[in-house]
């Protein structure tokens, strides 16, 4: 089994070693969890909801400790205590929606009156989830909880780069027993996680679209199903008549939280050359506000990078950004201190989509701007990207956002605000679209259901035809 060594981002330290977990120990966990899955699903929604509820119980009880190992793994607390939160919203939200959402329908045959059928959600026995290292506590749960719900087991590989919070969670787990049982957590790197997908009935990734490749071939070769959130270049899109200062603060906002490593996060900001100054001298009059959470980690807005090769990845982008025209109005300089790399809010114009700045993803905390002639060219710009997440759009009028919203190319678009997919994860739906993702939508109520399989069980109480249907004689 390799030993991993997890980097602290705050120090650079390798201060934590694990061993990641082979495949005979994988294939045996996900054994347990399917066998101990049927009692779980047969037991019924009413006996899920109370083990989930007493975990949530565990959690709260538990969340120093957990906010204190998230915070190791991330360099930032405030976020690290969210994402706590979070775990409890998921469980009421879903188990509020599941008795309405699981009830499967029953119905008559359009073709015969006589012959009835009812349906029933099939939950997956085993669904694996992989998870990246921005919202570590969060992105392993976000779908494994409605998995269970709905009545699965779940084995979850988090990201090699974050994994201590994964002890203190587990204790939480563990004190719920009937959940412990199907809810199991499996560190290791990519390794590991190639090796889960040979084990589970079906496949939640978040990560890279690289990655993702990766994984839905290899859920391909088992037959599997493979849900895929994947990266994002989010654009926001800022019409003359906007509210600049509303529209300048949400965009900082959306770039900056996190450092800006969050998929749904603003990476490119396309403005009418009318109010384009007026902008960016708002946006670096934001970004100049903003300080580091260094040296005090309660203080401050902007982490440190996370996973170390991605200050690698955003300083090659600013170089070439740079070398190519653009100009760095505020930050745009690496920070290291004790080992921990962070980046001071950035401001870059004079952009164009040569630069690797406006077409990959960026995962830091940089806004580039770039001014527009027409509506048709902010249009094609949006939608000049690999990528569809998501994005925004500010304009004087909420009409006049949504008309130009609907021709962007992206699962979900924000008016006037960034981000407000947040706002409806347990109500109205929306997919990745382009390369950003694959598979039935992760929001709504309904999304549940991607972790059953549909099943009819058709009844004939009346008469059957005999097997003189089958003669040639009654076609002629
Ligand atoms: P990554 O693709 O490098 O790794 C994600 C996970 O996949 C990790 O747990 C890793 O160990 C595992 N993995 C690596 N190789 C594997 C393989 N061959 N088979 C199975 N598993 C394997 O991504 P990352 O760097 O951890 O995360 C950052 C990326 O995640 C960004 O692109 C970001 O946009 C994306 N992301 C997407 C969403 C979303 O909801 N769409 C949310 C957060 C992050």
């Amino acid at each position: 089994m390799p030993t991993i060594n997890a980097r602290n981002p705050r120090t650079g330290e390798c201060d934590y070693t694990f061993e990641a977990l082979d495949a005979d120990s994988i294939a045996s966990i996900c054994r347990e969890v399917r066998d101990a899955q049927q009692h779980w699903w047969s037991a019924g929604f009413d006996y899920r909801q109370r083990a989930l509820s007493r975990w949530a119980d565990e959690v709260r009880k538990r969340q120093d400790d957990i906010v204190n190992a998230l915070a190791q793994d991330t360099g930032r607390r405030a976020i690290s205590h969210e994402e706590v939160g979070v775990i409890a919203h998921l469980i009421e939200g879903y188990c509020a929606v599941a008795p309405e959402v699981l009830a499967a329908p029953e119905g008559r045959s359009s073709s015969n009156a006589e012959i009835s059928f009812e349906n029933q959600y099939v939950p997956y026995p085993v669904v694996g989830v992989i998870s990246p290292w921005n919202f570590p506590l969060v992105l392993s749960l976000l779908d494994a909880i409605p998995a269970l719900v709905a009545g699965c087991g779940a084995v979850i590989k988090p990201s090699e780069v974050t994994p201590r919070f994964i002890d203190p969670l587990m204790q939480s787990i563990e004190a719920v027993p009937e959940l412990a049982a199907v809810l199991r957590y499996v560190k290791g790197g990519g390794d590991t996680g190639r090796a889960m997908i040979d084990q589970v009935d079906a496949v939640v990734f978040t990560g890279s679209i690289e990655t993702g490749i990766k994984v839905a071939q290899a859920a391909a070769g088992n037959l599997i199903p493979a849900f895929l959130e994947l990266g994002g270049k989010d654009p926001a899109v800022v019409l003359n008549g906007a509210d600049l200062d509303r529209a300048a603060t949400a965009i900082l906002r959306s770039a900056i939280y996190n450092a800006g490593q969050v998929c749904y996060a603003i990476e490119r900001v396309y403005v009418d050359r009318s109010v384009h100054d007026e902008l960016v001298a708002k946006l670096v009059e934001g970004a100049q506000s903003l300080s580091l959470n260094y040296p005090d980690i309660r203080k401050g807005q902007v982490g440190p990078f996370i996973f170390a090769k991605q200050a690698d990845i955003i300083e090659s982008q600013l170089e070439e950004a740079r070398a190519k025209g653009a100009t760095v109005l505020t930050g745009g300089v690496l920070e290291r201190h004790e080992g921990g790399v962070w980046l001071p809010p950035t401001v870059v114009t004079q952009v164009n989509h040569d630069m690797r700045l406006m077409t990959e993803e960026t995962f830091g905390p940089v806004v580039p701007v770039m001014a527009f002639d027409s509506e048709e060219q902010a249009v094609a710009l949006a939608n000049d990207t690999r990528y569809g997440l998501s994005g925004a759009v500010f304009a004087e009028s909420i009409t006049q956002g949504a008309e130009l919203a609907r021709r962007i190319d992206a699962g979900g678009i924000s008016i006037n605000d960034t981000e407000l997919p947040r706002t409806i994860s347990l109500d109205g739906e929306k997919m990745a679209f382009k390369k950003s993702g694959m598979g039935g939508s992760r929001y709504g109520a309904r999304s549940m259901l991607r972790y059953t399989r549909k099943k009819a069980i058709i009844k004939n109480p009346g008469s059957i035809n005999a097997l003189d249907a089958l003669s040639e004689q009654q076609v002629t």
